[in-house]
């Protein structure tokens, strides 16, 4: 149906290009681009049933990225980089009519401030152009956002209350290691927490709000409120919503390092001068720690990732909790690659999907609970990530 590039060959960007790969009936050309070529490269040698292209590229580049899409001409760019290349992928969309979608929203490098105004701010200028601009559909944000679109579409006549859990049950038996790109995963969980309550936003200090969940398939895991940038738009888009929090799992070990290494000042994001050499902390520090794409081969046990529900059905209270459980091992087997990038690249893969065949588009820039829900779950559990539901129970939050 159509011509795709992806941007981006780290943990998620293989899963990406192995799935799109997986849909030749839908993704008729690929090509797989990243600031290292030889990246790209190795994944598309692994890919036997169709021929990628790969090309390099520097994505904080504008002329450079407008020269790639006006040379390949792709239909839909799936950016999987860093959210800091972002605005220039989408500035390049806008300059060479090409259609945008992203898994995680824009952050300036030397600030970690999580919100989604500069990436807003495109609306007017994909409307004008006749171009769709889809943005958070990896996991959480992607199908965390879905779910709560399903739900308000199927199960409720007002959502009041929704907790978004994410639980990493599984062990890579590393001492450290993030599971996805470590800069952008240190930062986010060593800012202040942040939570939506009767129409304002609650800040925390980090990891203050604690709690143990039962996961299913997992047993109870202490799990920690953290701003996640999803309660932004959904707030938004349903704003019958009283309270939205998002809490994820960390181990001890986990947090006995983070701490240490902030005490230490090795997450610090400012540049210091070392022998003589500008360095950022935070990037040395990624460069020294296992590459998340490469945790997969001894990774074991499961995500479980959801949104669990509180509001209004018929006039009477309702509880509903959706999820989904994605197996390290399986993710594995299927991609290479470990469950937390499985589970960014099949949903960018599917929204990417929805799009070629015209049920995701509409000019304009949007987040993935603004489209219809229902045939992006169907494809997103034929694709990998089946999802399972309950109602009326006790949602222990
Ligand atoms: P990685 O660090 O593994 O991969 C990032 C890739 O982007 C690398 O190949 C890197 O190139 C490339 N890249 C970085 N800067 C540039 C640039 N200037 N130009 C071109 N390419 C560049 O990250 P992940 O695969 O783990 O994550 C990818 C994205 O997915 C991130 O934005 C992350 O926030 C998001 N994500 C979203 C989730 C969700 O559920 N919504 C969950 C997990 C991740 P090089 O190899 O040369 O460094």
């Amino acid at each position: 149906m159509g011509k795709v590039l992806i941007i981006g060959a780290g943990g998620v960007g293989t899963v990406v290009a192995k799935k799109v790969a997986m849909n030749t009936d839908v993704f008729t050309e690929i090509m797989l681009a990243s600031r290292t070529k030889s990246k790209c490269d190795k994944i598309a040698s692994e890919i036997k049933n169709v021929q990628i292209k790969t090309a390099q590229v520097d994505a904080d580049n504008v002329e450079e990225l407008v020269a790639l899409f006006d040379s390949f001409k792709p239909e839909l760019v799936i950016n999987v980089a860093l959210p800091y290349q972002d605005l220039t992928i989408m500035e390049a969309c806008l300059r060479s009519s090409v259609n945008y979608l992203d898994t995680a929203n824009y952050e300036p490098l030397d600030e970690a401030k999580y919100e989604y105004s500069w990436q807003w701010a495109y609306q007017e200028r994909f409307r004008e152009a006749g171009l769709t601009a889809i943005l958070g559909c990896g996991f959480d944000p992607g199908v965390t956002s879905v779910y709560t679109a399903y739900a308000a579409k199927h199960h409720f006549d007002e959502i009041h209350y929704l907790d978004i859990v994410d639980c990493n049950g599984g062990d890579h038996h590393k001492a450290f290691a993030t599971n996805f790109n470590p800069e952008i995963n240190i930062r986010e969980i060593t800012q202040k927490g942040k939570y939506w309550e009767n129409g304002q936003w609650i800040e925390t200090e980090p990891q203050e709000i604690h709690k143990g969940l039962t996961y299913p398939n997992i047993g109870v895991r202490e799990s920690y409120l953290l701003y996640h940038e999803e309660l932004e738009s959904l707030v938004k888009n349903f704003p019958t919503i009283k309270r939205a929090r998002f809490w994820m799992t960390f181990g001890q070990e986990y947090l006995t390092h983070l701490r240490v290494m902030q005490n230490i000042g090795m997450t610090r994001i400012d540049p210091i001068m070392y022998n003589g050499v500008e360095i950022v902390p935070i990037q040395f520090l990624k460069a020294v720690l296992p590459n998340p794409g490469d945790l997969g081969e001894n990774y074991t046990g499961e995500t479980s990732i959801g949104c669990r529900i509180r509001g209004i059905r018929d006039g009477q209270e309702h509880t509903y909790y959706i999820w989904n459980n994605c197996s390290h091992e399986a993710a594995y087997k299927e991609t290479g690659t470990q469950g937390v990038s499985y589970t960014t690249g099949v949903p960018a893969t599917v929204g990417a999907m929805m799009f070629m065949k015209g049920i995701w588009r509409k000019p304009g820039v949007f987040n993935v609970e603004e489209f219809d829900p229902d045939p992006f779950l169907e494809e997103v559990a034929k694709q990998g990530l089946p999802w399972h539901e309950k109602h009326d129970i006790d949602l222990e939050l």
